[in-house]
């Protein structure tokens, strides 16, 4: 019962454990999974960004190779050497009338490559610059705006005038930020005289668009509001402005206005120094992996600024990643559950197997120690010397059964026994002597007593003899031949034909007297006996009636 109890409490703790074991595989798999997602999406991320620096770079490459190739024209460069002297001429500023003539024929003699290079490389912007600083000559883009002074804005501009050497990089703008090229453009004398600069500048929309191609994922440019603010240029007033503080300069895709304003995108601004911020952002519950990082225009770069200009973001679906992490993770806790089961059932088994092997052993101890107790029991109710039973459990046994007697209105007898002058045998043949003669005579006792007769030793050489059931005259009867047994089988040992007697008491149970009565009236009758002579037996005066 116990062992089962304990059992089924030793399996319920082991399944807790397992249970708990299995809960904590599964917790640290799905978080070793989840970190491979969050390396995969950073290592996509860094790549997102290569690709955009490529990106970048060849297109910057190209406005610097388009603005030298056309600033390389011998005709351009005449045109725009006579114009440069036109407008000083005719007194700075956009010139006068010839100044006009010359920005026409200027126009006339890169009209054609303008058109192309708008339809094959995007270019937006053909700007001739008068130098020193940035003053506006010919917006081939724009032929009727001129002569405006930029030297506030147009830094690239201001520098390559500056040093004549020729520029590449972002620049923030009114309408849109430029990824120009900007060369010194040189007459035709020797040594040649710089006379301006060429600007062929491109907007972020075909650099996103193209990027998107390449790499599958929406890409969107963000210039941050602090810079722009810092910039002279003002954005008009329906740029959109993003949660993040970030006017949106390009985007492949409109879903960027929701992707800036998910719970989950993070709006905090980015570092030039940052790694590519890799993350997940829910929308609608499809999850989109999002890359960003901070860039820098040429004035930031220039004037070696910490504040970046804007944040170019990557996004696409994750969900193929996020669908192999759940499925990896079910796959987990499919695991978890088949080996709980295989365990638990194996545990059950070998638990109720050892439990059997244990349940048979205790068994097999309970019923030794059953023996054992019995035995110990025996033991301490037998005499050492007699191998009849003690004083005290014969008393006890001789209580209980008078008690019986007087419910049953049964017959009981009580013998009272006295080996007859056992201090000589002790004194004429020793000790041990007188211990065989005893030991002898328990024997005897023993052997002549029926199953439920009781033998007990009362006191050194007297004995006790309870006869449940006996009939009154039958006990009187046994008694006798008992003695005469006595008398004719133990010997003295060593003296041949030397054999002890005994004195003998009998008393039958009466009902309404205790078994003390009954002892007393056994002890007159045997010392009646052995006032009368010894070796004989005698009835107690008050069981003589009941004969
Ligand atoms: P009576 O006929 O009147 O009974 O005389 P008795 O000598 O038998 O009686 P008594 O009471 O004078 O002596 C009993 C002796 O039994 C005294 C004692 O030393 C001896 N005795 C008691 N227990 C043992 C025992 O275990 N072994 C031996 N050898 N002697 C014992
Ligand atoms: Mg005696
Ligand atoms: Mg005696």
């Amino acid at each position: 019962m116990t062992i089962g109890l304990n059992r089924k409490l030793l399996f319920a703790i082991v399944s807790l454990l397992l249970l708990l074991a299995d809960a904590l595989f599964v917790l640290i798999n799905y978080r070793t999974d989840r970190a491979a997602l969050d390396a995969a999406l950073a290592d996509d991320g860094e790549q997102l960004k290569e690709a955009y620096e490529l990106g970048y770079s060849m297109t910057l490459a190209n406005m610097e190779q388009l603005a030298t190739f056309v600033a390389g024209d011998p005709r351009v460069r005449e045109t725009f050497s006579d114009a440069v002297d036109a407008v000083a001429a005719e007194g700075g500023g956009g010139g006068g009338k010839q100044a006009a003539e010359l920005r026409q024929e200027l126009y006339q003699s890169v009209a054609s490559g303008w058109q192309q290079m708008t339809r094959e490389y995007g270019v937006r912007q053909l700007h001739f610059h008068l130098g020193p600083g940035s003053t506006s000559f010919l917006r081939v883009h724009r032929p009727d705006k001129f002569g405006d002074n930029m030297d506030d804005l147009r830094h690239m501009v201001v520098d390559v005038n500056s040093d004549h050497k020729p520029r590449q990089g972002l620049e923030l703008g009114r309408i849109y930020s430029g990824l120009r090229g900007i060369v010194p453009v040189f007459d035709l004398h020797e040594p040649p005289r710089q006379v301006g600069a060429l600007e062929v500048g491109t907007s972020f929309s075909l650099l996103v668009d193209t990027l998107k191609q390449s790499v599958d994922a929406d890409v969107a440019v963000l210039m941050n509001q602090a810079r722009v603010d810092h910039a002279t240029w003002q954005r008009p007033d329906d740029a959109v402005l993003a949660d993040c503080g970030c006017f949106v300069e390009a985007s492949t895709s409109p879903a960027l206005s929701q992707l800036l304003s998910a719970e989950g995108y993070i709006q905090a601004p980015l570092k030039l120094s940052d790694p590519v911020r890799s993350h997940l952002v829910w929308i609608d519950g499809a999850p989109l992996s999002v890359a960003e990082f901070a860039i820098q225009d040429y004035l930031g770069i220039r004037d070696g600024s910490d504040l970046p200009v804007g944040r170019v973001v990557f996004w696409r679906s994750a969900e193929d990643l996020v669908t192999a992490l759940k499925q990896a993770t079910w796959q987990n806790i499919l695991y978890a559950v088949i080996g709980f089961i295989l365990i638990e059932a194996a545990l059950f088994i070998g638990l109720r197997f050892v439990f059997r092997q244990l349940e048979l052993e205790v068994d097999h101890r309970t019923e030794e120690i059953r023996q054992l107790n019995s035995r110990l029991e025996v033991i301490a109710h037998e005499d050492y010397l007699t191998g009849v039973c003690t004083r005290r459990y014969f008393t006890e046994r001789l209580g209980q059964e008078c008690n019986r007697a007087e419910r049953g209105s049964s017959p009981l007898a009580l013998l009272m026994l006295d080996v007859d002058h056992f201090k000589r045998i002790n004194d004429t043949y020793g000790h041990p002597a007188g211990d065989v003669v005893l030991s002898s005579l328990g024997e005897l006792l023993r052997a002549n007593c029926r199953n439920y007769d009781l033998a007990g030793r009362f006191g050194g050489e007297e004995f006790c003899l309870l006869m449940p059931g006996v009939m009154p005259g039958d006990a009187f009867n046994f008694a006798e031949k008992l003695r005469q047994r006595i008398n004719r089988s133990i010997q003295i040992p060593g003296q041949e034909g030397e054999y002890i007697s005994v004195s003998i008491g009998v008393a039958l149970f009466q009902p309404g007297i205790g078994y003390q009565e009954l002892i007393r009236a056994a002890d007159e009758a045997l010392y009646e006996a052995k006032g009368q002579g010894r070796n004989r037996v005698i009835l107690a005066a008050s069981s003589a009636i009941a004969v």
